[in-house]
């Protein structure tokens, strides 16, 4: 009896200990919040999914070393010794810096079907993943510049 009503009261503790420690690294803020800390542009993107123009962005061209961080919220996301040149416009990469540092979603908008990639901490907009990527992954995250900052290595 003793190791079943173990079982019974660590349970749900266990649990309330693992939901503690991922609200912890989630970081919410209201949208007015997020508007005094992006720009416009920034907020369109990283907020309600917009779309940078091609070519437009700060980074796609970007070859200096370091680490890609989320515009929003500092996360570390991808590495600069990840970055691949798509040609398509925007910075792109054939993997994050950590495998639990996105989270995907599937993207149903403008009559086709995609995976959406955003921030697992603050779920900032970042762009979408292909299949159309080079080697080792043969994955292509296809990220918008708005949504990054590189904290470049000297
Ligand atoms: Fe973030």
């Amino acid at each position: 009896m003793p190791g079943a009503l173990q079982a019974l009261h660590s349970a749900p503790i266990a649990e309330q200990i693992k939901e503690k420690a991922m609200s912890d690294k989630i970081i919410k803020k209201s949208d007015a919040e997020w508007r005094t800390e992006l720009s416009p542009e920034e907020y369109r993107i990283c907020r309600e999914k917009g779309t940078e123009r091609a070519f437009s962005g700060t980074y796609y061209e970007e070859h200096r070393n370091g680490v890609y961080q989320c515009r929003c919220c500092g996360e570390p996301l991808f590495s600069s010794a990840t970055k691949c040149e798509s040609g398509s416009g925007w910075p792109s990469f054939f993997q994050p810096i950590e495998a639990g540092a996105l989270e995907e979603h599937r993207d149903m908008a403008h009559g086709m079907v995609r995976t959406e990639i955003v921030c697992r901490k603050c779920g900032c907009h970042l762009g979408h993943v292909f299949t159309d990527g080079p080697k080792p992954t043969g994955l292509r995250y296809c990220i918008n510049s708005a949504s990054l900052k590189l904290e470049a290595k000297e």
